[in-house]
């Protein structure tokens, strides 16, 4: 079972996030733990202070290398060894679905959250491991980011969904984005579902899906094409798309 830890100023805000629908049910039913630690609780004054000023002048607050090395050592000595030990920082690596996949082979991680202007340098050059950014915009914590790489980490985990097509099938998983989905009604505002999906043939649905998911990839995100590992059928259906495009716009 895997264990995420995160250390964090604001466990209130994580624990409720992570506590809810399917993430929340997954830890209540025991496949994935996850535990938020209070970082002010390994402040070690009596003021609880975690932040002071800058070195060299400046606008903001640091937080200190000592407590957030505190905290992350009593996380080490719970579980009796190391975790990954990723620091939440608008300079790490971006987060994508690679590296979910990837975290989600590991038994525990630690998400270390910043606040004010960040973190002493001295507390990532000795504990982290990896720094990863959820996007290049900057967000007033680390919270938002440690919970988006917490789900998406989690909903891979064994038994977290309730089967791992859920989320092969999904957009990133295999390099494309995925087909449209439709439920009932079949005909909705004078729309109808797509005819084929009431057919009943698999054989043609599987077609239409894979067909849809390269139609959507290469109008949303013809840069995901480039990687994506695609058959010759999908090539041909790709140069004939591209094709009928040029005889549309009359080029
Ligand atoms: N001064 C830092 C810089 O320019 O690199 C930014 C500090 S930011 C205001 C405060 C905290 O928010 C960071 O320590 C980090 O933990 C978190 N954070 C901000 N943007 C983030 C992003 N894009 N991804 C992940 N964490 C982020």
């Amino acid at each position: 079972m895997m264990r995420i830890d995160i250390a964090t100023l604001f466990p209130v805000m994580c624990r409720t996030v992570m506590d809810e629908s399917i993430i929340g049910r997954a830890q209540r039913a025991g496949y994935i733990e996850v535990n938020c630690h209070n970082i002010r609780d390994y402040a070690g004054n009596k003021h609880n202070r975690v932040d002071d000023n800058l070195y060299g002048g400046g606008k903001g607050m640091v937080m200190e290398p000592g407590p957030l090395y505190a905290c992350c050592t009593e996380i080490c000595n719970q579980l009796g060894k190391r975790p990954k030990i990723i620091y939440m920082s608008p300079q790490g690596e971006v987060f994508t679905q690679k590296k979910a996949i990837e975290l989600s082979k590991e038994e525990n991680i630690l998400l270390v959250c910043g606040h004010y202007e960040g973190v002493d340098q001295r507390f990532i050059d000795e504990m982290v491991d990896e720094e990863l950014s959820i996007g290049d915009y900057v967000l007033t914590g680390g919270e938002l980011g440690a919970l988006v790489v917490a789900d998406a980490v989690s909903r891979l985990c064994e038994g977290v969904l309730a089967d791992p097509a859920c989320f092969m099938e999904e957009s990133h998983y295999g390099g494309l984005l995925e087909h449209p989905h439709y439920t009932h009604p079949a005909a909705w505002h004078d729309r109808e579902v797509p005819p084929v999906l009431l057919s009943g043939h698999h054989a043609n649905i599987i077609r239409w899906r894979r067909e849809k998911a390269l139609e959507n990839t290469l109008h949303k995100r013809p840069d995901m094409l480039l990687k994506a590992p695609l058959t010759a059928g999908d090539k041909k259906y790709l140069i004939a798309l591209l094709q009928k495009k040029d005889e549309d716009d009359g080029v």
